[in-house]
C-alpha cells in the first residue's frame, strides 16, 4: 500500500451535496482539503431529490420554525449564487375541504384540543395561516409573494378537476441537485482540494494526533494523513462510524426512501402542483426537463442497504392515484417514463412515523483533548448544505485558528456569475455567437453551464466541428468537457447526474457513449480533472 507524503488538514468522506459543499467551504478558507467518493458525486441521496430550494411548508405543522426559516432565508442567497441551475417556481396548492392532517404533528394535536370539531381537517384559514407564516418568516425581496387563485379562470385550474375551484400560489425554488453538488465539487478543486472520485474510504483510525486514513481507489489501496476528518456519508453516516472509523455512534439514522415518477407532460404552464392527501401527506407535481412531469414523493422506512432503494410498483400506484384525484385526465401506468428513488438520512428523533421525523440537521463533534476531531454529518436538506457548511467549519475552527472567516454567501458557483434573471439574454447571446443551436440545444446548455457554456463550445463554428454526435444534442464537445471538468467517467454519470439525457438517449445511444468514454480512459491525461 502507498502512502502520501503530505498531511492534509481536513479529510471528508462523501461526495454528496454536504460532502462538497464542506469541501468547497473549507478550501475556500485556505484548508488544504481531499474528499473521497466511494462512486460518483452525487451517485446516491443528492441525485434523488425532489429538487426544490424550498422553506418546506408542511414542516410548519411540525413547528420546525429554525429550519424553516434558514431555509427560506437561503433560498434568495443560493438562486443569486447559482442563476443558471437554480430559478424561481410558483406552486399551486388546489384547496378541497377533504384535506387531512397527519394525526401526530403538533399542529393536529392543537387544534384537536382547542377546536374539537375540527379534528384532522387542515381548514383554508389554517393554511392561509402556514402561508403568511411563510412569506414572511425569511428574507424574500425576489420571489413573489403568495396570491389567491380563481381556478375557473386561472391557466392553472384547467388540468385540474373541475370541483377544485380556488387555490394558493405561492414561492419557493427548483435546483438540478446533482448539477448543484459537481459544481460544488469544481470549485472545491479550483480552491486546491483535491476530489477523488471511485475511491472509497475502507478504515480511518486515529495516530499521534492525526487521522489516518486508508482509501481504495482506481490506483489501488492508499493511506492519507489528516489533521480532521468529516463524515458526511449520507445514508452510509452509521455504516461510517461502526465500520469505517469504528468508534461509537454519537446519534442514530433513520432511512427513509423517497420515490418520484417522470411521466410525459402533464400540463401546459410553468408552475407545479401542491398536492395534499386525504392521509395527511403531500405530493409535487412538477414540469420537469420541459417535455416530462415529474410526481413525488413518498416516505417509507427503508430497511435495505441505502444504495438499493428503488420505486416500487406500489409507491408508483401510490403517487399516480394521489395525483390522479386531482388532474382532470388521471395519470396511468402507461405516462411513467422514468422512476427514481433516494434514502432520506434522517437525524433519528424518535418519531412514530418517516414522514414526522426531522428533516433539520445535527453537526456531532467528536473531540476529545488532543485528538484528532471527527465530525459526523446526520440529517440535512439540499436547500441548507451551505449553511450546514458553514456550521460544519464553525465546529472545526478551534482545530484550524488560522483558517479565514464564512465567505460562501456572496461567490457564485462556476457559470453562475450573472444576475439572477439573466437566462433569456444569456440564452440569447449563445445563439448569436453559435447560430446553429437550436431554442433547446442552447436553452439546455445555459441552465448546465451558465456563462461557461461558451468554454463547452470554444471556437465551433457548426454542429460538425463539435465531433461525434450522441444523441439528444449531447456533442463529443460537451463529453470531453464533462470528462476533464466535471469527474464524469461512465455514460451513466453524463446522462443521469451531470444531465438528464438519459430521459432523450436509447440504449444503443447510451452504449455508443460509454464505449466513447472507455476509450478516452486509455488516452494518457484525458480523465485527470482539471477543474
Ligand atoms: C426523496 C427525497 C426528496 C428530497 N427532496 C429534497 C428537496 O426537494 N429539497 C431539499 O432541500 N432536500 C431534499 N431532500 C434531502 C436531500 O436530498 C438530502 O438531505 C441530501 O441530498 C443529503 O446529502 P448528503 O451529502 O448528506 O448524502 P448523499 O448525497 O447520500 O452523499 C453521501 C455520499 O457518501 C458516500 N459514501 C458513503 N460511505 C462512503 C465511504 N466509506 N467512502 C467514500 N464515500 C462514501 C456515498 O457514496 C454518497 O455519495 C430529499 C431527499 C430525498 C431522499
Amino acid at each position: 500500500m502507498s502512502a502520501d507524503a503530505e498531511t492534509t488538514d481536513l479529510f471528508v468522506i462523501g461526495g454528496g451535496i454536504n460532502g462538497c459543499g464542506i469541501a468547497r467551504d473549507a478550501a475556500g478558507r485556505g484548508l488544504s482539503v481531499v474528499l473521497a467518493e466511494q462512486g460518483d458525486l452525487a451517485q446516491a441521496t443528492s441525485s434523488s431529490s425532489t429538487k426544490l430550494f424550498h422553506g418546506g411548508l408542511r414542516y410548519l405543522e411540525y413547528f420546525e420554525f429554525r429550519l424553516v426559516r434558514e431555509a427560506l432565508d437561503e433560498r434568495e442567497t443560493l438562486l443569486v449564487a447559482m442563476p443558471h441551475i437554480s430559478w424561481p417556481m410558483r406552486f399551486v396548492l388546489p384547496y378541497s375541504p377533504d384535506m387531512r392532517f397527519e394525526s401526530d404533528t403538533p399542529t393536529a394535536r392543537l387544534l384537536g384540543t382547542v377546536l374539537p370539531w375540527m379534528k384532522g381537517r387542515r381548514p383554508a384559514w389554517l393554511i392561509r395561516l402556514g402561508l403568511f407564516l411563510y412569506d414572511t418568516l425569511g428574507g424574500r425581496t425576489i420571489l413573489p409573494a403568495t396570491r389567491t387563485l380563481d381556478l375557473a379562470t386561472d391557466p392553472a385550474g384547467r388540468a385540474l378537476q373541475p370541483r377544485f375551484r380556488r387555490a394558493y400560489e405561492y414561492s419557493d425554488c427548483w435546483v438540478d441537485d446533482s448539477r448543484l453538488v459537481v459544481l460544488n465539487a469544481r470549485d472545491a478543486a479550483a480552491r486546491g482540494a483535491r476530489i477523488l472520485t471511485r475511491t472509497r474510504v475502507v478504515s480511518a483510525e486515529r495516530a499521534g494526533g492525526l487521522w489516518r486514513v486508508v482509501v481504495d481507489g482506481p490506483d489501488g489501496r492508499r493511506e492519507m494523513r489528516a489533521r480532521a476528518l468529516v463524515n458526511a456519508g449520507g445514508p452510509w453516516v452509521e455504516d461510517v462510524i461502526r465500520t469505517v472509523v469504528r468508534t461509537r455512534a454519537t446519534g442514530g439514522v433513520r432511512l427513509v426512501r423517497g420515490s418520484h415518477v417522470v411521466t410525459r407532460r402533464l400540463f401546459e404552464h410553468d408552475r407545479c402542483y401542491f398536492f395534499q392527501g386525504t392521509d395527511g401527506r403531500i405530493v409535487f407535481a412538477i414540469p420537469y426537463e420541459r417535455d416530462f412531469t415529474l410526481i413525488g414523493t413518498t416516505d417509507m422506512d427503508h430497511t435495505g442497504a441505502p444504495g438499493e432503494a428503488h420505486c416500487t410498483e406500489a409507491e408508483r400506484d401510490y403517487l399516480l392515484a394521489f395525483a390522479s384525484r386531482y388532474l382532470a385526465t388521471p395519470v396511468t401506468a402507461e405516462d411513467v417514463v422514468w422512476t427514481y428513488s433516494g434514502v432520506r438520512p434522517l437525524y433519528n428523533d424518535g418519531a412514530s412515523s418517516a414522514t414526522a421525523a426531522t428533516r433539520d440537521y445535527v453537526l456531532a463533534l467528536d473531540a476529545e483533548a488532543g485528538a484528532a476531531p471527527l465530525l459526523n454529518v446526520f440529517g440535512g436538506k439540499i436547500t441548507t448544505y451551505r449553511r450546514l457548511a458553514e456550521g460544519a467549519l464553525a465546529k472545526l475552527a478551534p482545530s484550524f485558528p488560522a483558517a479565514s472567516g464564512a465567505w460562501t454567501a456572496r461567490v457564485p458557483l462556476p457559470g453562475g456569475d450573472f444576475p439572477w434573471n439573466g437566462v433569456a439574454a444569456l440564452t440569447a447571446r449563445l445563439r448569436g455567437r453559435y447560430p446553429f443551436l437550436s431554442e433547446f440545444w442552447a436553452g439546455r446548455l445555459i441552465r448546465a453551464y451558465g456563462s461557461e457554456a461558451e468554454a463547452v463550445l470554444g471556437d465551433a463554428g457548426g454542429a460538425a466541428d463539435l465531433g461525434h454526435d450522441f444523441g439528444g444534442t449531447l456533442t463529443e464537445a460537451e463529453v470531453r468537457w464533462l470528462v476533464a471538468r466535471e469527474f464524469a467517467r461512465s455514460a451513466d454519470d453524463i446522462l443521469w447526474r451531470r444531465s438528464k439525457l438519459g430521459l432523450r438517449l436509447d440504449q444503443a445511444q447510451a452504449a455508443a457513449l460509454d464505449e466513447f468514454l472507455r476509450g478516452l480512459a486509455t488516452t494518457a491525461g484525458a480523465m485527470h480533472p482539471a477543474a
